[in-house]
């Protein structure tokens, strides 16, 4: 007995009410619990206002809505809310930290990325490396999709100045060994940034012991928000960078000619915030603070097991990533024989399967793996056993179908 029923999670997705829909693609974009719904309503109607300081009732209420928020992230993270810094997403807390250490770093230092990023996790050092003239060093990834961390010694020198790796991979679920990483990071001086897109979903971070620099993730994976998202960095981290997005809010002192800047978090929150969507993320992660993560996690492994064995049990079906469970999330990825990805989710939606399908936005993962594309159900916590049986049917009867 536990204090978590996926079937009773699942009534409080309003989005999950529609009959025939069986929705499979949360490591895209997850749907969003009616708390999240009701507090972003209620700071709507009850405290919309600008922040920072404007010495009216609204804009109190904001502010300290705002606040709220931050610390509820805090709280998720194991943090405190000053290192917790608003962004639009994932990609854009990517970009903020890389556009803030292309002024840290010169000709002969080195990046370090892996072959499996998101391109939100390699685009953003790619460019730093273009313009600064640095050096970007890739750890390689073996067959079964897991990074090759046998390779970690080799690849990290003493002008490594960060390590930017994924916690989880959004292609094939293979979670990274964090630990191991930062250990080796740790030996030449290096920082290492974690992109948690996949890792935040599957249950509260305890970033103090994961021993990362900086955090990035969203706030639609989590089911919260889009146009929100997080970026986290150790204290002595943050004061250490310079501002990216410039503008309005992040000031210390302007003149037409010069300017200084606040300390963080608000030194990297330029312009009006997101506010809704932070409350949103807010009210998400308490939510989420509250649920049994030991069960949770034990159901979504139960998800992921079943959808491999049924899928794996199909004809010409091959899953693309680790098929054990020891370090691996419910993103279930796979190819079918002679059948392009595309046209194989296009025949599942006819049934009512969300599936997506194409490169994931990691297309160096796709043609280190050999494969144009895969089909890529991902699990989330209301999914029930009788989603993973839909679609292991779905996927057998849709190969009839393309193959007769
Ligand atoms: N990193 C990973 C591992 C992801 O899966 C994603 C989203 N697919 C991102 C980064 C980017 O997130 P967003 O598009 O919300 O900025």
């Amino acid at each position: 007995e536990t204090g978590f029923d996926p079937a009773v999670i699942k009534r409080q997705f309003p989005g999950l009410a529609a009959p025939d829909l069986i929705y499979l693609d949360n490591a895209a974009t997850a749907q969003v619990p009616e708390v999240v719904l009701a507090a972003q309503r209620a700071f709507e109607i009850e405290a919309r206002g600008n922040v920072h300081g404007t010495p009216h009732r609204r804009s109190r209420a904001a502010q300290a809505a705002y606040d709220h928020a931050r610390a509820a992230v805090a709280r998720y993270l194991g943090v405190v809310p000053r290192e917790v810094v608003f962004t639009y997403g994932a990609t854009s807390a990517i970009n903020i930290a890389a556009g803030a250490l292309t002024e840290l770093v010169g000709p002969r230092d080195r990046i370090v990325v892996t072959q499996l990023e998101h391109h939100s996790n390699l685009l953003p050092w790619q460019r730093l490396a273009h313009h600064r003239d640095v050096r970007l060093e890739v750890i390689p990834v073996r067959p079964d999709g897991r990074l090759d961390l046998d390779r970690l010694e080799q690849i990290l020198h003493p002008d490594t100045r960060l390590v930017a790796i994924t916690q989880c991979s959004n292609v094939t679920g293979a979670e990274t060994d964090v630990a191991r990483v930062v250990a080796a990071a740790r030996a030449v001086g290096a920082q290492v940034l974690l992109d948690g897109a996949q890792g935040a979903p599957h249950g509260p971070v305890d970033l103090p012991a994961l021993g990362v620099d900086y955090y990035a993730f969203s706030g639609h994976k989590v089911y919260g928000p889009t146009g929100i998202g997080v970026l986290w960095g150790r204290q002595e981290a943050l004061a250490a960078l310079p501002p990216f997005l410039v503008g309005g809010q992040m000031i210390r002192e302007v003149t037409l000619q010069t300017a200084t800047f606040a300390d963080p978090p608000r030194r990297f929150e330029a312009g009006t915030p997101p506010l809704g969507g932070a409350v949103g993320l807010g009210a998400v992660l308490d939510w989420l603070g509250g649920l049994d993560w030991t069960a949770v996690r034990a159901h979504e492994r139960n998800l992921t097991r079943r959808a491999i064995e049924g899928l794996q049990g199909l004809p010409g079906v091959r899953i693309v990533g680790p098929t054990d469970l020891d370090r691996r999330g419910p993103v279930v990825s796979f190819v079918a024989e002679g059948i392009d990805s595309l046209e194989l989710c296009r025949r599942l939606d006819r049934d009512g399967l969300a599936l997506r399908s194409g490169h994931h936005c990691a297309q160096p993962l796709h043609d280190a793996l050999g494969v144009p594309g895969t089909a890529r159900a991902s699990f989330a916590l209301y999914n029930l056993e009788s989603d993973v049986d839909a679609l292991v049917a779905g996927v057998d009867r849709a190969l009839r179908d393309l193959r007769r």
